[in-house]
């Protein structure tokens, strides 16, 4: 994902906030700026959580040492807070540190990604394919033009080979495809409806047996 020199990348938490007005789950969040605000917000929020950094400079988060996961009590909140701020200094000293986001920490689950750009020829265009560390792995990913009917959504669901992870691989439970497919819509009426935005991914978003959550969003406006 390419940042220009007239778009803006909005903050995690931002872009989790527009999600939602589509229908897209995220975690619960807070933002915060000191160690001991991060434990009071963990606390708050329910252990076990994730915190991650918030610079408009840092794109891919864990490359900088910017997350950490499983954070249990008070006292590791306030060394990830440290930690967090120290490596992504070492990894990007021009890196401007806005906060730590510490979101509640989501069961393990299928992740896929869901994203869109702005094609020089086609315009609007959905992607969806295998996520999180995976992705650039496989390769796994379907794109769509929009607009896009239901029909083509479905289709492109089940084009992806990672498709037989989603419908149940080896005995283990089918994952929810329903709400994949309710969230791939829900995903393009996001980026249809705001004309500002000229590229977003959600990566991963984890998909349940029955449900699933947005665990990262970069949304890229103009
Ligand atoms: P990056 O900027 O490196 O893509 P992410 O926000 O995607 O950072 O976090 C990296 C990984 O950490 C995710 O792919 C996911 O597996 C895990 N993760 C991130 N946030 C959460 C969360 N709230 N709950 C559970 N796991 C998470
Ligand atoms: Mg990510």
């Amino acid at each position: 994902m390419s940042t220009h020199a007239n778009t803006k990348m909005l903050s995690e938490a931002d872009g989790y906030d527009l999600l939602r007005k589509f229908n897209v789950p995220a975690p619960v969040f807070e933002i915060v700026t000191s160690p001991e605000a991060a434990a009071k917000a963990a606390g708050k929020i329910g252990y076990p959580v994730v915190m991650k950094i918030v610079s408009p400079q840092i794109i891919h988060k864990s490359d900088a040492g910017g997350v950490i996961v499983n954070i249990k009590t008070d006292e590791e909140a306030k060394a990830a807070y440290n930690k967090i701020v120290t490596s992504v200094k070492a990894y990007n000293s021009a890196a401007e540190i806005k906060g730590i986001i510490v979101e509640e920490m989501a069961k393990p689950g299928l992740e896929l990604i869901i994203g869109g750009k702005i094609d020089p020829a086609f315009g609007r265009v959905i992607t969806f394919g295998l996520g999180g560390t995976l992705v650039e792995f496989f390769k796994d990913v379907g794109i769509r033009i929009l607009p896009c009917s239901d029909d083509e959504l479905r289709s492109l669901i089940k084009q992806i080979r990672g498709y037989t992870l989603i419908a149940g691989y080896r005995g283990e439970a089918p994952k929810d495809e329903e709400f994949l497919f309710q969230t791939l819509k829900n995903a393009c009426a996001f980026f249809e409806k705001n004309d500002n935005v000229t590229e977003f991914d959600i990566n991963p978003l984890r998909l349940y047996e029955k449900g699933g959550c947005a665990v990262d969003a970069r949304v890229i406006i103009q």
